[in-house]
């Protein structure tokens, strides 16, 4: 089956925004056998809207639809699609004691406007919102499916998982099920290398490997029938990916790393302290995303300048002087100064150059150290990342939480 995703909104033309929306959407198709051919962006106008609608029409069975559901003027796809498939708009009544229901929780007048929100094409299958006021819906019509989400990826996202892939995977008949292994420290082509016999032999399961900063995730998906047991298509696959991948998979539930660093320290009851200096306090966002980290996670320094990292943290002059603020040494006295004041099992520090200024010959952009101390051992690790400062400074919060797992995991670095 072919799809095609068209978001709605100006903004997204203006490049007020990135089309999240396709991408997410895109990326969860596939697991069901659906394939999107074309991504389209149109702003909130009536003309350019239909034209846009009717030509997906024209070329994919399914045609999803995300933003311009909400009250105002310019939200009008509901419009749009009921003049293409002539269908007049209807109210519906539970979905309209929906709305009333989600303002009067929010504690917030509803104004008459709100009240289009529940009027949807005949004969549409109402998708409910938990978390926004605009409902969702599919509609069948002669053989294409019809489908219109909300804009903002909070409420869609939910939708499009619990209501939307489960429908289209039925309508398809295809069973499937997907594992996903995540990995750190190895490249897209390493990766690719290392298993490029599995890949090229692939029918079923099937498998994908998608790259971000760092990291690599692998998907595994199974077709199954009901005879056959997905996990017993996947497992062999599986079990032969992990062993060639090793220690480099931090996650087979598609877990991101952060969460899985904080479940091991939570797990094994091992307190931490942070001394960030090029990262900023991102290594610290990451710990405090999860919920009961506080268990754990004592607290951190933001130590930039090097006044801060002598005041703060106790690092000598001397170290200063002698090695600059980027240095083994600076980072070892970063980490043990924390963890000195804090008294955590474990300390990390990191200090690097994020670029794009300050780099020389003997320290060029992207030399990092992260230093992980403990109450009798300390290490060290010296980085060479390359990107912009965001891919940096990204990366370098990646290699600090992957340290943190590989010493709770009684690994090497
Ligand atoms: P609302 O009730 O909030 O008006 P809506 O369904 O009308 O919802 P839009 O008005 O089109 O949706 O978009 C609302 C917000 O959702 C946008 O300002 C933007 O933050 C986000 N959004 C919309 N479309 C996308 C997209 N394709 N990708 C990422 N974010 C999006
Ligand atoms: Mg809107």
């Amino acid at each position: 089956m072919v799809a095609e995703i068209i978001a709605i909104g100006t903004e997204l033309l203006m490049g007020q925004i990135a089309n999240t929306n396709a991408q997410y959407i895109s990326g969860r198709l596939p697991d069901i056998g659906v394939y999107a051919y074309y991504h389209t962006v149109v702003g909130d106008n009536r003309e350019r809207m239909i034209a846009c609608i009717k030509n997906a029409l024209s070329r994919a069975d399914i045609i999803i639809t995300t933003g311009g559901l909400g009250p105002t003027q310019d939200d009008i796809t509901r419009e749009a699609v009921s003049e293409i498939l002539e269908k007049p708009l209807v109210s519906d009544a539970r979905c309209l004691a929906d709305i009333e229901a989600f303002f009067k929780r929010i504690g917030r007048e509803m104004t008459s406007n709100n009240i289009k929100q529940a009027m949807f094409p005949e004969g549409a299958v109402i998708v409910k919102n938990p978390n926004g006021t605009a409902p969702g819906c599919i509609i069948e019509h002669r053989d294409k499916t019809i489908i219109m989400l909300p804009g903002p990826p909070n409420e869609m996202k939910p939708m499009f998982d619990n209501f939307i892939m489960p429908y289209l995977a039925k309508k398809g008949d295809l069973k499937l099920k997907s594992v996903y292994i995540r990995t750190f420290g190895i490249g897209e082509s390493a990766l690719e290398d290392a298993i490029e016999d599995l890949v090229s032999k692939q029918k079923n399961p099937t498998i994908a490997t998608y790259a971000s900063v760092g990291q690599v995730t692998v998907r595994i998906t199974a077709r199954y029938s009901e005879e056959e047991k997905a996990d017993d298509i996947l497992k062999p696959v599986k079990d032969e990916i992990m062993k060639r991948l090793g220690d480099k998979i931090y996650s087979e539930e598609n877990k991101e790393l952060y969460e899985v660093v904080c479940e091991l320290l939570l797990k094994k009851k091992t307190t931490v302290s942070l001394a960030e200096s090029c990262t900023g306090g991102m290594i610290s966002a990451c710990l405090t995303d999860y919920p009961g980290i506080s268990e754990v996670y004592l607290g951190g320094v933001n130590a930039y300048s090097n006044e801060m990292k002598m005041n703060l943290l106790g690092v000598s002059e001397e170290t200063l002087d002698r090695y600059g603020a980027v240095s083994e040494a600076c980072a070892v006295e970063m980490a043990k100064g924390i963890q000195n004041r804090t008294n955590s099992d474990i300390a990390l520090s990191v200090t690097g150059i994020a670029g794009p200024g300050g780099g020389t010959k003997d320290k060029p952009v992207g030399l990092v150290y992260v230093s992980l101390v403990t109450k009798c051992d300390v290490w060290v690790k010296r980085l060479n990342l390359w990107g912009d400062r965001s891919r940096i400074r990204a990366n370098t919060t990646l290699h600090a939480l992957d340290m943190i797992r590989r010493y709770l995991s009684g690994l090497e670095f």
